[in-house]
C-alpha cells in the first residue's frame, strides 16, 4: 500500500509507475474518492455534533417538564432531519471509503532509480555472470530423459494422478530435493536467520497484508468450504507473521520459511509444459528480512539475502547471471528486484530461480507492522525477500549440468553430506 499523502503529491508519477507495471487504476479516480471520503467524514462529524445539541437540548426541556410544547416539537423536527441529513452522508462517505479502499489495493509501489525500464524480461539488464557453463563431449539429456533413466523421476504418473503439471520425484530424486532445501535451511541457520515451517493454508488477509491480492488472485488455489487459500510462497505467512504488531528492528529481522508452494499458473497456459521448470506444486526456502525505514540499510539487506542465494548456487556448482529486473516484469509491490537465473542446458539459456526483491513500506503498510525509532515516533517497517532455493526447478541445472556420457550424475560435494554420502547418481 502506498501513503495517500505521497499519492496525492505526486499522481503523474503514480500514473506513470501503473503504466509501466502495466496495472489498470485510475488515479484521478482515486483522488477523487479521496477527496469525497475525508469531505464527508468531516461533514459527519459536523451532523452528528448538532445531533447531540439537539438532542441535549431535548432532555433539558424534558427535565423542566416542557416535553410537549411547541419548543419540543420543532427540536425533535429537527433532530429528524438531522438524521436523516446523517443518514445520506453516511451512505455517501461509505461508498467513497470502500471505492478507495478497492483502489488503494491496486496502486503500485515506486520503483528503484536505478531499475531499468522495459516491458518485459526481455528488458531485464543482466548485472554480472558467474561460473562457467559445462562442455559436453557428447549429447547431453534433458533433466527429463535424465530423470527417468534414473528411475527418480516419473512425469508420466504425475500427469496421470495430478494432472497438467504433475510429478513424482522418487529415491535419488527426493533425497536430492530434500538436500537442497537442508544445504539452504543450514546455510541461513548459520547467518543468523530464524527458518519456520509455515502454515500454508492461510486466511485471505495473509495474502492482501503481502501483496498477493487482490492483483494475482487468480493464481492462487481456494479453499472456499474453509475460507482459506494454498500459498504460492512462504514470504505470505512469513510478513504476516508479524502483521498488527510493534515489532523492534534495532537489528534486522531475518526469517525464512519452508513450505510448499501451490501456483495455479493461470497466466502461463501452454507455458513450460515441458518438465520440471513451472508446475503446481513445489518446496522452497524462502527468505525474508524486516528492518526500520532506511534506504541505505534495506539495499544492503538486498544485497546480502542476493549473496545468500548466489553463495547456495556456488556450493551446488552451478553457473548463474543476475538480472536487474525491468518495470514490466516486476510485480506491483516491489521497488527493486534483482533475478537470478542459472544455466539449464536444455533451454540453451540461464532460466530463473531465484527473486531477491524490496518492498519499502508497501507491505508494511497493508499488515500494519510498525516499530519504534530513535524519537519514539511509530515508523512502517521495510520488508525484503528472496528464494534460498526452489526445487525441483533447481533439479533442472542439477541434473543436466553434472550429469556425464555414462548417464550417471554428479553430486555436489557440499550436498553429499545430506544424501549419505553418496557422490553420484547412476542408472540401473
Ligand atoms: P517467486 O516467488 O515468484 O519470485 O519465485 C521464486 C522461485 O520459485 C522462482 O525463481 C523459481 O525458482 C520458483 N518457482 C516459481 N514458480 C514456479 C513454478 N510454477 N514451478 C516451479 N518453480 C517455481
Amino acid at each position: 500500500m502506498m501513503d495517500i499523502q505521497f499519492v496525492r503529491e505526486n499522481p503523474e508519477l503514480m500514473r506513470e509507475v501503473a503504466r509501466q507495471k502495466g496495472i489498470d487504476v485510475d488515479i484521478a479516480r482515486l483522488l477523487d474518492t479521496d477527496v469525497t471520503r475525508r469531505e464527508t467524514l468531516q461533514q459527519r462529524e459536523k451532523l452528528r455534533q448538532q445531533r447531540n445539541q439537539v438532542s441535549k437540548a431535548i432532555a433539558q426541556l424534558a427535565q423542566s417538564g416542557q416535553t410537549n410544547g411547541p419548543e419540543a416539537a420543532r427540536l425533535k423536527d429537527q433532530v429528524r432531519t438531522v438524521n436523516a441529513e446523517l443518514a445520506e452522508v453516511e451512505h455517501r462517505w461509505l461508498a467513497a471509503q470502500q471505492e478507495y479502499d478497492a483502489l488503494m489495493l491496486l496502486v503500485p509501489n515506486i520503483v528503484s532509480p536505478d531499475t531499468p525500464i522495459g516491458a518485459s524480461d526481455a528488458d531485464n539488464v543482466e548485472l554480472r555472470r558467474v561460473g562457467d557453463l559445462p562442455q559436453f563431449s557428447f549429447d547431453p539429456l534433458d533433466h527429463v530423459a535424465l530423470g527417468e533413466r534414473l528411475e527418480i523421476l516419473d512425469i508420466v504418473r504425475g500427469v496421470k494422478v495430478a494432472g497438467s503439471r504433475g510429478y513424482f520425484l522418487k529415491g535419488g530424486g527426493l533425497h536430492l530435493h530434500r538436500a537442497v532445501q537442508q544445504l539452504a535451511i543450514d546455510l541461513l541457520n548459520e547467518r543468523g536467520f530464524t527458518v519456520m515451517d509455515v502454515p500454508v493454508m492461510v486466511r485471505e488477509e495473509a495474502l492482501s497484508h503481502t501483496g498477493f491480492f487482490p492483483l494475482g488472485a487468480d493464481e492462487t488455489y481456494q479453499l472456499p468450504a474453509d475460507d482459506l487459500y494454498l500459498v504460492g510462497t512462504a514470504e505470505a505467512p512469513l510478513v504476516s507473521y508479524f502483521s498488527r504488531e510493534i515489532v523492534d528492528v534495532s537489528r534486522p529481522i531475518r526469517v525464512a520459511g519452508v513450505s510448499n508452494c501451490f501456483r495455479r499458473e493461470a497466466g502461463s497456459a501452454g507455458r513450460d509444459v515441458r518438465g520440471l521448470y513451472r508446475v503446481h506444486q513445489f518446496a522452497k526456502v524462502e527468505q525474508v528480512v524486516i528492518c526500520e525505514h532506511d534506504i541505505g540499510v534495506a539495499k544492503n539487506l538486498l544485497s546480502e539475502i542476493t549473496q545468500n542465494a548466489e553463495d547456495l548456487l556456488q556450493a551446488l556448482e552451478l553457473p548463474y547471471r543476475v538480472m536487474a529486473v525491468c518495470t514490466g516484469d516486476m510485480s506491483q509491490k516491489n521497488y527493486q528486484q534483482f533475478d537470478i537465473e542459472t544455466w539449464m542446458p536444455s533451454r540453451n539459456s540461464y532460466g530463473e530461480t531465484h527473486s531477491s526483491s524490496l518492498l519499502l513500506d508497501f507491505q508494511a503498510r497493508r499488515a500494519n507492522t510498525r516499530y519504534r525509532d530513535k524519537d519514539g515516533q511509530l515508523q512502517y517497517c521495510f520488508t525484503l525477500n528472496n528464494t534460498a532455493v526452489a526445487s525441483p526447478r533447481i533439479l533442472i541445472p542439477l541434473l543436466e549440468v553434472h550429469q556425464r556420457r555414462d548417464g550417471s550424475v554428479g553430486i555436489p560435494t557440499a550436498l553429499q553430506r545430506y544424501i549419505h554420502g553418496v557422490t553420484e547418481l547412476k542408472p540401473r
